[in-house]
This record gives C-alpha cells, sequence and structure tokens, in this order.
C-alpha cells in the first residue's frame, strides 16, 4: 500500500525526522486558508497523487507548455493560482503511464532554501536479505539517468537485523553523502529515525528524494514516498487509515476484499490461474504467442466457489479483455469448484467474449462435467501450449 507525501512526511515527522511545514488540501475552498497559514513568501504548491515524477510532470488539460505538478510560488498570489490551475487535472509523469492520475489533494509547504540535493532510500534487499540503504549525492529530479549513466555514483549500505544501524554504518551513509561537521550529526541521527520508522511500521519501501541540505547546512526530507508490505498491514490501523482508494485501480480494490491477489495489466486476455507461479507462466506463454495478459490473477489454494465468482467477474468487467483463459492446475484447489464458480459468474453478468478453459489434476473429471453440462460456449484445451494457442487465436482470429 501507498500513502502520499504529506502523510509520510507527518509520519516521519513523528519520528524526529525534519520536514517542512505545510498544509494539505482536498478542496479548493481551503486553498486560501491553507496559504495564509504558511508564513511565505516562497511557498511550494505540490500534486499529491501516488506516483514520483511529478516536478517534471505535465498536465493533460493543460498542454506541455504550462509548469509542472510541483509549483515553487514566490507570493501567496502564486500560489493560489497555481493551486487553482491544478486542482482536479490529470497530471501525467513517467510513473503514471500515459492514463496520468487525477490531482484531488495537493501540499501547500514552506519553500527551502536548497544547498544539495541527495537521494536516500531504504528497502528489502533480496539479494543480500537485509534491510539496506542506498545513497547518491546525484539526488533530484534525475536519479533515474544517474542510476543508468554512473552507477558508481549510487552507493548501497546494508543493516544488519540483529543490530540496526550502527554507527559506522551511519558513519559509511554519511561518506556516501559527503556530509561533514553539524550537518553530519544531524544526517546520523536522521539515518537511525529512518531505519527505526522503516522496521516499526513495516515499510517495503522509504524513498527520500530529494533529502536536502539547506544553505544553513540543515538536513531536511523534501520528498517522500513511503510503500508499506501489505501483509503487514492488519498490524497497523493507523497506517491503513492513510489509505486513498482513489488512487488505486478499482478491480484492484474489489480483488483485495475477496483477498485475491490480482494486478491489473494492459493486455486483452483476461486470466484466471491458480498458484503464481502458473499464474507467471501463462503469462508468459500468451506473449509467446503473441498476445498479452490483461491481469495477473491468482485465485489461491483453497478458494470458494464465492471467491472464484468474484474474480470471473472482476475480469469480465473489464472493457479492454477480449478473451478469457482458465488455466488451473487442480491440488488443494479443486476443478468442480473453479468450474462451478465459473459457470456461476457467467449465469449472473454473461459472457460476451470467447473463454477457454483447462482444466488438470483434483476432481478433473467433475469439473469438465460442469462445464459441459453448463451449455457455456467454452473452447477446451488440453494442456497449458493448447489453451494459450486457442485463445490468442480466438483473439486475433
Ligand atoms: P517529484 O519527485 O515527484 O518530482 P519532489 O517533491 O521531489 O517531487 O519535487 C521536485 C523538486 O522540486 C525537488 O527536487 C526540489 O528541487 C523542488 N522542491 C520540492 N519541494 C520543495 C520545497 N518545499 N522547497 C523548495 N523546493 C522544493
Ligand atoms: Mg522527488
Amino acid at each position: 500500500m501507498n500513502i502520499h507525501e504529506y502523510q509520510a512526511k507527518q509520519l516521519l515527522k513523528e519520528y524526529g525526522a525534519p520536514v517542512a511545514r505545510g498544509v494539505a488540501i482536498t478542496s479548493l475552498d481551503q486553498a486560501e486558508s491553507a496559504v495564509a497559514d504558511l508564513p511565505g513568501p516562497v511557498r511550494v504548491v505540490k500534486s499529491q497523487i501516488h506516483a514520483g515524477g511529478r516536478g517534471k510532470g505535465t498536465f493533460k488539460e493543460l498542454g506541455p507548455d504550462a509548469k509542472g505538478g510541483v509549483r515553487v510560488s514566490f507570493s501567496a498570489e502564486e500560489a493560489l493560482a497555481n493551486i487553482r490551475e491544478m486542482f482536479g487535472k490529470t497530471l501525467v509523469t513517467q510513473q503514471t503511464g500515459p492514463a496520468g492520475k487525477q490531482v484531488n489533494r495537493l501540499y501547500i509547504e514552506d519553500g527551502a532554501d536548497i544547498e544539495r540535493e541527495l537521494y536516500l532510500s531504504i528497502l528489502v534487499d533480496r539479494e543480500t536479505g537485509k534491510v539496506s540503504f542506498v545513497a547518491s549525492t546525484e539526488g533530484g529530479m534525475d536519479i533515474e539517468a544517474v542510476a543508468a549513466e554512473t552507477p558508481d555514483k549510487i552507493h548501497t549500505i546494508g543493516i544488519t537485523a540483529s543490530t540496526g544501524v550502527t554507527d559506522a554504518d551511519a558513519e559509511r551513509i554519511a561518506d556516501a553523502f559527503e556530509l561533514s561537521g553539524d550537518t553530519r550529526e544531524q544526517g546520523k541521527t536522521l539515518f537511525k529515525s529512518l531505519y527505526q520508522a522503516f522496521v516499526e511500521k513495516d515499510m517495503s519501501l522509504l524513498e527520500i528524494n530529494p533529502l536536502i541540505v539547506t544553505k544553513a547546512g540543515d538536513v531536511q526530507v523534501l520528498d517522500a514516498k513511503v510503500s508499506f508490505d501489505g501483509n503487514a498491514l492488519f498490524r497497523h490501523p493507523d497506517i491503513m487509515e492513510l489509505r486513498d482508494k482513489t488512487e488505486e485501480d478499482a478491480k484492484e480494490i474489489e480483488a483485495s476484499e475477496y483477498d485475491l491477489a490480482y494486478i491489473a495489466l494492459d493486455g486483452d486476455i483476461g486470466c484466471m490461474v491458480n498458484g503464481a507461479g502458473l499464474a507467471m507462466a501463462t503469462m508468459d506463454i500468451i506473449k509467446l504467442y503473441g498476445a498479452s495478459p490483461a491481469n495477473f490473477l491468482d485465485v489461491g489454494g483453497g478458494a470458494t466457489t464465492e471467491k472464484v465468482t468474484a474474480a470471473f467477474k472482476i475480469i469480465t468487467s473489464d472493457p479492454n479483455v477480449k478473451g478469457i483463459l482458465v488455466n488451473i492446475f487442480g491440488g488443494i484447489m479443486r476443478c468442480d469448484v473453479i468450474a462451478e464458480g465459473v459457470v456461476q459468474a457467467v449465469k449472473d453478468v454473461g459472457l460476451e467474449v470467447p473463454l477457454v478453459v483447462r482444466l488438470e489434476g483434483t476432481k478433473v473429471e467433475e469439473g469438465k462435467a460442469i462445464i459441459n453440462d453448463s451449455g457455456l460456449n467454452v473452447i477446451a484445451a488440453d494442456d497449458l501450449d493448447d489453451a494459450a494457442q486457442k485463445i490468442v487465436k480466438a483473439v486475433k482470429g
């Protein structure tokens, strides 16, 4: 689960991280008082969407010549004008995809006097099995280019779980940032606080780009992107309250209510599969035969008919889906349960696209019988290869 920048900053502030003063607004009525609440003269108006690259983004409605989604404003009037221009518009950034995201919240923040922009993130490093700090002196809006062109400017410092951030770790991170004097001491304190927040709140990513050094030599968190481990959210009701469902895919929200592992993709073949590995293989083989999956969906091991019905409905409700492939290898999951779920869903919502079903394993004969007796117009397949070829052919003609 992701949260907005202003929420992330509030959270990090509770751990002692230095952040600028700011006010979030969710409607234009709040604009004037938000601007008046900050001393100025420099305020920064920042679009709050669950995607980075806002500063370099463009608004669909405003065209390519308008300013981006993060606007430094030098007077109250300019801040207000920027708020009015951005609010409700669709911001397209490198991370939103071409459809962009509607800006329903803005954050108005004190302008900072920036001397240096650094890059810091904390993440779970799967290769070393550690929580690691990633640090670079080249922070700001071009970190992707730094990673691609000068990867030696990016330093990774792994943290041992049993000790947390030691003084030696903090020194290494401070070295990576080339910090000195009091700035360095502030940095070392900050690294420990950020690590504590990361672990206590079960984050999967904490990215601060930029972490700045001000002209006065203070460190400050100027941008913050936080993702939480969805499997740990039950331990954090306070974090769950920060969820902004308008930022999430409606089909993914529905899937999460049924505890389905579902991820929307941009192809045209809807997939219903059991097991993450088989789902990946199914997506691969669809690609191999020249089409693209519309989703990743793992109905899991012990799914009920109700859950399968919900899953099938989520797939059919996607207007991009031009055909559906059900690929089930029954182990714990029984083929008859899948078949009943599919038949029930089609009864409820109909079926307007070709459907290929490949069933194998536990209760496969019962499953096939349910499908055959239902009168559904199903294309049966013998194995994964056959199934993939049949659905691609049915969709592409
Ligand atoms: P994004 O990464 O989505 O583009 P950022 O929050 O990093 O958004 O803002 C982009 C740039 O805008 C920063 O790199 C920084 O140069 C500038 N900026 C952001 N917030 C402030 C602020 N409070 N004061 C001054 N400059 C800011
Ligand atoms: Mg940023």
